[in-house]
């Protein structure tokens, strides 16, 4: 129960901090948003490919699917301000949405900028108000208790309550540059490593690189811890955890079905996207292996013959010619060439066993992943604040008083959907009403 006007401070004015500052102005809080940046929402303009996919369809309970990591920590504050919550504030905001393909969410204008301009008029309209351009170095705490924030510049600003929502470290130009952890560690805060998410893969291979733009629509990929190099490995190993760590290695981290996109380093698209969640190059630095099967629904034997048909129906055709229709036309001479065989042979020419060789390849191609675009290139980024540390059902800090938490900070993260923006704001929310309820008692 409030008996004055709580004063609540959010620091960082992205999805969570604004959704934040939303929610505790509804709920009658003095609120002022910190940022660093000139203007709000400077990463909400870049989601969804400046469309902004800001949440997903799916039911509630399927929700949770989609989160990598802690999903359990997300039960309470999905349930409390889930999809149609979030579709309903927005349209209420003046920012009504429509559902795509995928049970995606966009705005109806199609325009990112409307999703922040909605929360920024919601804030304002409430009382709130945005400081853009402000730093901040350090909370300040007294017996346990939040009491401020102090900037850059030394100044200092009381709060009943702050709420840290600073984001992760991917995409640093939109001010997520990690600055929030040190916040964290210094109210005592366990930090899990941070690893880039939802990132595009740099491959050994140089073949997919000279297809940039190339989309495969309908493959399969498995994705594999390579074996440590023989150097590195401490040899014999028979121990109970090397055996456990060797039964690691023989498992697929990841096996998908979808679309997968060349680049100019490697590979990307939603497919590799989607398998990066599962890649730790801190708990595998030799890489690993990404096996593409660019006819997943037919079976080999079928493939097999396949293969040997179209080469035998044109003996007089260039091998790459002759096999034209099973792949993208672009794809073609790098595959064959990759295979190992000559793309200009005449079909005719094309041995039995490479025909068969050939047939099988396209089912297993297999790249080398060596790194990841890192954090400039990720969606995401995993790890963060300890969710062990902060109350599911108040986003409330269990070791510091009236420091909430809210937002990619957290070590929390999902799919590619709009699931990321769900969780943003779901705890966003969550937190900002919390501070509201439980500050400014006397
Ligand atoms: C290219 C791209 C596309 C994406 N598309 C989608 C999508 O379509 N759908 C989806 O669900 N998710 C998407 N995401 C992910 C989603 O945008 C993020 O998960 C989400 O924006 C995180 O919100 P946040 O409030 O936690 O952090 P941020 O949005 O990163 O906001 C943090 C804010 O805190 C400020 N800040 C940091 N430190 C300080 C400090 N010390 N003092 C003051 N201010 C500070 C920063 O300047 C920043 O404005 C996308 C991400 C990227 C990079």
């Amino acid at each position: 129960m409030m008996n004055k006007k709580a004063n609540i401070l959010v620091i960082g004015a992205g999805a969570s901090g604004l959704m934040a500052a939303a929610a505790a102005s509804a709920a009658g809080a003095s609120v002022t948003v910190l940022e660093q940046n000139e203007k709000a929402g400077k990463k909400i303009y870049i989601t969804g490919k400046g469309r902004c996919n800001l949440t997903n369809d799916c039911a509630t309970s399927d929700f949770f699917d989609h989160v990598v990591t802690n999903p359990k920590f997300l039960y309470h504050c999905i349930h409390a301000f889930d999809h149609e919550a979030v579709k309903t504030f927005f349209a209420q905001a003046g920012c009504p949405v429509k559902t795509e393909r995928g049970e995606r969410v966009f705005p109806v204008s199609d325009h990112a900028s409307d999703v922040t301009k909605a929360l920024t008029r919601t804030i304002q309209a409430q009382g709130g108000r945005i400081l853009t351009g402000r730093t901040c170095r350090h909370l300040q705490m007294e017996n346990g208790k939040i009491t401020g924030i102090r900037f850059n510049d030394g100044s200092f600003l009381a709060g009943d309550a702050v709420i840290l929502c600073t984001g992760g470290r991917s995409y640093s130009s939109t001010g997520s540059d990690g600055s929030g952890y040190l916040l964290a560690q210094e109210a005592g805060h366990t930090v899990i490593p941070q690893e880039p998410s939802l990132v595009p893969f740099i491959t050994k291979e140089n073949w997919p690189t000279r297809l940039p733009g190339l989309s495969l629509p309908n493959v399969a990929v498995s994705v594999w811890p390579l074996p440590r190099s023989v150097s590195d490995r401490p040899c014999p190993d028979s121990s109970a955890d090397g055996r456990k760590q060797k039964k690691r290695r023989d498992r697929a981290v990841y096996e998908g079905f979808g679309e997968m996109l060349f680049t100019q380093q490697g590979v990307s698209g939603p497919l590799a996207l989607t398998a990066s969640t599962r890649v730790s190059f801190r708990d595998h630095p030799e890489g690993y292996r990404l096996m593409l099967n660019l006819k997943p629904a037919v079976p080999a034997e079928e493939l097999i013959a396949r293969v040997c048909m179209l080469l035998r129906e044109a003996p007089d055709k260039s091998f790459i010619h002759a096999a034209a229709p099973l792949f993208p036309a672009r794809l073609g001479r790098e595959l064959i060439l990759a295979a190992g065989l000559d793309p200009d042979l005449p079909a005719r020419e094309v041995q039995e066993g490479d025909r068969r060789r050939f047939a099988l390849y396209l089912q297993a191609i297999p790249l080398t992943i060596v790194r990841t675009g890192g954090f400039p290139e990720a969606v995401v980024t995993r790890g963060g604040v300890s969710v062990k540390e902060i109350n599911p059902s108040t986003m409330e800090s269990k070791l510091v008083k009236g420091l909430y938490f809210a937002g990619e900070i957290i070590d929390v993260d999902a799919v590619t959907g709009g699931f990321n923006l769900q969780i943003a704001w779901s705890t966003g929310h969550t937190a900002g009403l919390s501070a509201a309820q439980n500050s400014g008692e006397e």
